[in-house]
């Protein structure tokens, strides 16, 4: 399933290709249905989110918006520091607009409850977020996430579009990291 100089890097596969398929489409649904008279924006969050907003956005049928935008928090480590920048932002302006954000996983929280607050200071008509993953354990700061694939341990995940050191993004299935790739 996985190719096999890759394998080895991995404790275990925690999220299979089918279930994210399967999860997306129910997420769909429900936000076709909370959206149905609305015009959403989807706000993806590089580079992380590229798959999420890939597979979402063709898995829902209402009329929508796309727009990208990257943050960091410094350093390249697998701990989030806690200081949040932006590296590219949004094209679009966001007053009146319904922002729907995505996101490949909620850590610390740290970067999306920034990054809440930022877009809520443009002046949009609502602000919710859609996360493939969520680490309840590693949570440092509450945040208000309206649809959530997976609740997953606190480790170190890859793949579906997760990194380290820029590697396995193209991995069908959300992995753990095998410690001694990063240690
Ligand atoms: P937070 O601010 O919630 O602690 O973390 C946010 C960002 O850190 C995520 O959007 C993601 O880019 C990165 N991150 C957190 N946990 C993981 C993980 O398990 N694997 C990978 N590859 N990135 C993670
Ligand atoms: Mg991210
Ligand atoms: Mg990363």
């Amino acid at each position: 399933m996985l190719p096999e100089d890759i394998e080895g890097d991995l404790t275990k596969v925690l999220v299979t290709e089918e279930q994210i398929h399967d999860r997306l489409n129910e997420l769909a649904a429900q936000i076709d249905a909370d959206y149905h008279d609305k015009d959403v924006l989807l706000v993806g969050v590089l580079k992380g989110a590229v798959m999420v907003m890939a597979d979402l956005a063709r898995a829902l049928s209402i009329p929508l918006d796309m727009d990208w935008m990257a943050v960091s928090s410094y350093g390249a480590s697998t701990k989030s520091s806690g200081v949040v920048r932006i590296l590219k932002d949004l094209d679009a302006a966001l007053e009146g607009r319904h922002v729907l954000i995505v996101e490949d996983v909620i850590d610390s929280g740290v970067t999306l409850s920034w990054l809440r607050e930022n877009l809520l200071s443009r002046g949009p008509a609502s602000v919710e977020i859609c996360a493939l993953l969520r680490k309840p354990d590693a949570a440092k700061v509450e945040v208000d996430v309206k649809y959530v694939g997976f609740e997953i341990p606190n480790d170190f995940v890859v793949g579906y579009g997760l990194d380290f050191a820029e590697k396995y993004r193209n991995l069908r299935s959300v992995g753990i990291l095998a410690p001694h790739v990063y240690e």
